[in-house]
């Protein structure tokens, strides 16, 4: 399952690279080119910043969107220090007032506000015009949830403002400087893309019966992120096709309303790869372990989700022929990293032909949520290396 480029990448890695996030930025392009020609043109696809915000994925992401959804000041000084010029839209709860400052500064495109005392500093802040997105927390319609999917619609959050609470901002403070160009909305993560369609006709239905009510012309809905990746199986992918078509029906029925989609993990998760080598197996208590260099203070994912992380092993050869080599063959066995805690562990009982010492270890879908969501300095072992593949 691992590409050969990449896989012949992990092998020639010397020791001393050793774990290593190996990025394919080639597959990056391809898997964006993929998304991007199955939206309509008047869907803008923005990417999620928070899902990988290294410098060489902005940079590769930038022909295929039309910007990038940040959530902090540091990411917006970043995006825009690394794609100058690229639309930006600011989201995400608890922006202080210096943030506000510094968006209006740089020019933000889209501000989505998360609540009423953000949109009345805004309004005091604002000197020139300011277009915004009000963010609601709706509630996700029943039936469009499939197991994996984490709804935050509809539930007490942090995110967003109530329906009620959206409609008493209502008209909007700052003498015109803020203009209102529509509604945000990210509802639920890790839906299906038929499930996504219900989820996007369901905020537009909402956003333009509010409009309607509250006698503003609603421009633009952004629908949020969240499609499916399904670490269970590497090989499936959100069905961007289907999404698509779904969008073109439902822009069919707003006359120049325009779409936004902000995805982060179904874009970036399946180019990048956690590299690294079988320190030691053993067995205890009757249960094979195989610990590896490294641990989920580079990778959490798979402690965050709880899930087995998918992974191929690269056989290496030039063990010394003194010393037995630990070894497991046609075992169930559990990957762990280096850390004194029971949780840092990659995956579970699972079933290998051979996994020895020595033996390479490439987990796949590590190019969101991975690296920057991990407590590096937990030990103090080393960090990673990291290489991008054009
Ligand atoms: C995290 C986030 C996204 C991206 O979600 P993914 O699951 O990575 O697609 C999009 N919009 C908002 C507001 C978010 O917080």
């Amino acid at each position: 399952m691992i590409e050969p480029r990449v896989a012949a990448h992990a092998g020639r890695l010397a020791p001393g690279q050793l774990p290593a996030y190996v990025h394919d930025l080639a597959a990056l392009d391809r898997d964006a080119r993929v998304i991007r020609a199955a939206l309509p043109e008047r869907v803008e696809l923005y990417y999620a910043v928070k899902a990988n915000p290294a410098p060489e994925i902005l940079r590769a992401l930038a022909p295929h969107v039309h910007g990038y959804e940040v959530s902090s000041g540091g990411e917006l000084t970043h995006v825009r220090r690394v794609v100058p010029g690229s639309p930006l839209a600011f989201g995400g709860p608890g922006k202080t007032e210096e943030e506000l400052r510094l968006a209006l500064e740089l020019g933000v495109e889209r501000v989505h506000v998360e609540s009423a005392h953000e949109l009345r500093l805004l309004g005091a802040l604002a000197r020139a015009p300011l277009d915004l997105l009000l963010r609601v927390n709706l509630p996700v319609p029943d039936g469009h949830m499939d197991r994996a999917a984490l709804a935050m619609g509809g539930r007490p959050t942090p995110f967003g403002l109530d329906p009620d609470g959206a409609a008493s901002c209502l008209p909007l403070p700052g003498g015109g400087r803020v203009r209102l160009r529509g509604i945000h909305a990210h509802l639920a993560s890790g839906l299906d893309a038929r499930a996504q369609v219900a989820v996007a006709r369901h905020i537009t239905t909402w956003a333009g019966e509010f409009a309607g009510r509250h006698g503003f012309d609603l421009a633009e809905v952004n629908v949020g992120g969240g499609m499916a990746v399904d670490y269970a199986s590497p090989h499936a992918r959100f069905d961007w096709q289907a999404y698509g078509r779904g969008l073109r029906g439902l822009l069919s029925g707003h006359e120049g309303l325009t779409l936004r989609a902000e995805p982060g993990r179904s874009v970036t998760a399946y180019g990048g790869w956690y590299v690294t080598d079988v320190l030691d197996i053993k067995h205890s208590h009757g249960e094979a372990f195989a610990v590896l260099r490294g641990g989920t203070h580079h990778m959490r994912t798979p402690a965050a989700r709880g899930h087995d992380h998918p992974f191929t092993v690269l056989p290496m050869e030039g063990w010394p022929r003194a010393r037995p080599r630990p070894a497991v063959h046609r075992e169930p066995v559990t990957l762990v990293g280096q850390l004194c805690t029971p949780r840092d562990v990659f995956a579970r009982r699972i079933e290998v032909t051979a996994l020895r010492a020595g033996d390479r270890v490439a987990f796949a879908m590590a190019g969101a949520y991975a690296w920057n969501i991990s407590h590096h300095d937990f030990l103090m072992h080393p960090p990673p290396t990291f290489h991008y593949l054009e």
